[in-house]
């Protein structure tokens, strides 16, 4: 039985005094949902303050990126040991924005993915086409490279950390979810995939979100599907009410 996992990421918005009034009005979702897993992703600046404002209340968070080294030169970095210091117990890794807006490429966030793991911090490793994959019928393609590079030297104890969240590029931010059949083909694809790298029940266990303007409408039909275990929501985690509803899925 894979435990859902429901998660937020804040990318690049907030003030710090918004930050922490947002997750102090998401904390209290964890109680009335304890069986289930649910992060935030502040930004780095509101790090420190997210951690302190709901420690106790069950509620993770993640940083939005990590380092593959502890320390050194390094300019604009965040590492394990810093995030750890915080209380961060999760980095999400490889999002399509890191991806193709800031030129992270597999060979990076497999390292990242190893730095993070060697850091005690788990990874979400996010994968995904963009729309000219999809209609150039590469989807299955892409994605078995990104899991296969972004994975490298993983092994089958490691796995037991990593969360994998399928993002569709196509469907970020823009309102077109992945129909939950779109959806469910993928993560069916990659459990598969899966398998066939690693034993079967880590194809099993390994929890496997989608991302991609997930919201209160659609998440409950997706959440539905055999190989859906989360989400990781853009959007709609900004607005406590929108992400309460989302975790609360039923
Ligand atoms: P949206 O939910 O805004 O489409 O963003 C998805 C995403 O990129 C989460 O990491």
């Amino acid at each position: 039985e894979r435990r859902p996992f429901i998660a937020g990421n804040w990318k690049m918005h907030l003030t710090l005094a918004e930050a922490v009034q947002l997750a102090q009005a998401v904390a209290p979702t964890c109680a009335a949902c304890p069986d289930r897993d649910i992060m935030i992703a502040p930004s780095f600046t509101s790090l420190a303050a997210v951690c302190a404002a709901v420690k106790g209340s069950g509620l993770q968070v993640g940083a939005q990126n990590i380092a593959w080294d502890r320390e050194g030169a390094y300019t604009g970095e965040i590492s394990s040991p810093m995030l750890k210091d915080l209380g961060v117990s999760l980095a999400i890794i490889g999002h399509s924005e890191r991806r193709h807006i800031f030129g992270e490429d597999n060979a990076m966030i497999n390292r990242r993915l190893h730095g993070a793991l060697d850091g005690d911090i788990r990874p979400i490793l996010c994968i995904g086409e963009t729309l000219a994959d999809r209609e150039a019928g590469k989807t299955f393609a892409v994605l078995d490279t990104q899991v296969r590079e972004g994975l490298q030297a993983v092994n089958s104890a490691q796995m037991e950390c990593v969360v994998l969240a399928y993002e569709p590029v196509w469907a970020i931010g823009t309102g077109k979810t992945a129909s939950k059949e779109q959806a469910q083909e993928v993560h069916a694809f990659l459990r598969q995939l899966l398998a066939a790298m690693y034993e079967k029940t880590v194809a099993e266990t390994v929890r496997i979100l989608y991302g991609g303007s997930v919201k209160p409408d659609n998440i409950d039909d997706l959440m539905a599907q055999p190989d859906i275990d989360g989400a990781l929501v853009g959007g709609a985690a900004l607005k406590a009410e929108s992400f309460d509803r989302i975790a609360r899925f039923r």
